[in-house]
């Protein structure tokens, strides 16, 4: 049904022991959108992409995925149901070839064989970079190919959402904008993406929707557009006076 939100999270309220760090937030995905989540450093940002993928639990509030409640469900079986989470600091196996990582990123998944080296080929032809270093250890790879390897492995579980933590950490101004190109490809294919992003500037003019979160809470929302014009955006967050 495509009418029907992908995710939407209601009064989504989410904890670490006595410290409440996500106070009551909605969020909704639509099939195919690309959406933003921005705000400064704490604001709740990682805790929100994290509980979506089912690594924290909701200490209240709803979360539905095509029409039915996931909020009970561990992160594999969210995993096989599509969601998959490139975290912050990309959490790639630095130990094994670039291969293995990618292989890692299939391993929830049930069909045949033959479906994941087709998808082997499709990540690729979409990196061919990840393609030359296939044999290669993976912890020695440039910082913004590990980036490529970890959207890579989170391709292999063929994802409907893909999340997608700080990609651009880290990275120089040139790989960052390989790395969107990526991610714009990935959004190309039909994959909904909600990626949370330090570089309010790109991230806004790159999504088309995006959520302003400070301190737990989501204070501003719109179009990329829309909150790349907006006063309190362009003082708070993109640098100006
Ligand atoms: P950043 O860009 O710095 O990652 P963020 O917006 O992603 O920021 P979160 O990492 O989600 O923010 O953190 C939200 C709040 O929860 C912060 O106040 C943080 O200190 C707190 N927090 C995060 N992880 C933990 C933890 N494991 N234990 C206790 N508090 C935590």
């Amino acid at each position: 049904n495509e009418q029907q939100p992908l995710l939407q999270l209601q009064d989504a309220h989410v904890a670490y022991g006595a410290i409440m760090a996500v106070k009551g937030i909605d969020l909704v995905l639509h099939h195919g959108e690309l959406v933003s989540l921005i705000g400064a450093n704490g604001a709740g940002k990682t805790t929100t992409l994290n509980t979506i993928a089912g690594l924290l639990p909701l200490t209240q509030g709803r979360l539905h995925y095509e029409g039915a409640a996931i909020e009970r469900l561990p992160t594999h079986q969210r995993l096989r149901q599509g969601i998959a989470l490139v975290p912050e600091g990309r959490g790639i196996f630095t130990r094994l070839t670039v291969e293995e990582n990618l292989r890692m990123g299939a391993y929830a998944r049930r069909d045949a064989a033959a479906a994941i080296e087709a998808d082997m080929e499709r990540v690729f032809t979409m990196l061919p970079r990840v393609k030359e270093r296939l044999h290669q250890v993976a912890g020695t790879l440039s910082g913004g190919e590990q980036q490529m390897v970890a959207i890579g492995r989170a391709l292999l579980s063929r994802p409907r959402l893909l999340l997608l933590d700080e990609p651009s950490m880290g990275l120089a101004p040139l790989v960052v904008e390989k790395i969107f190109e990526v991610i714009r490809s990935v959004a190309a294919e039909g994959v909904t993406i909600l990626l949370v992003e330090q570089n309010a500037t790109l991230a806004l003019e790159f999504s088309q929707r995006a959520y302003v979160m400070e301190s737990g809470r989501i204070t501003l929302t719109g179009s990329g557009q829309a909150l790349l014009a907006d006063p309190k955006v362009r003082s708070a967050y993109l640098g100006e006076l």
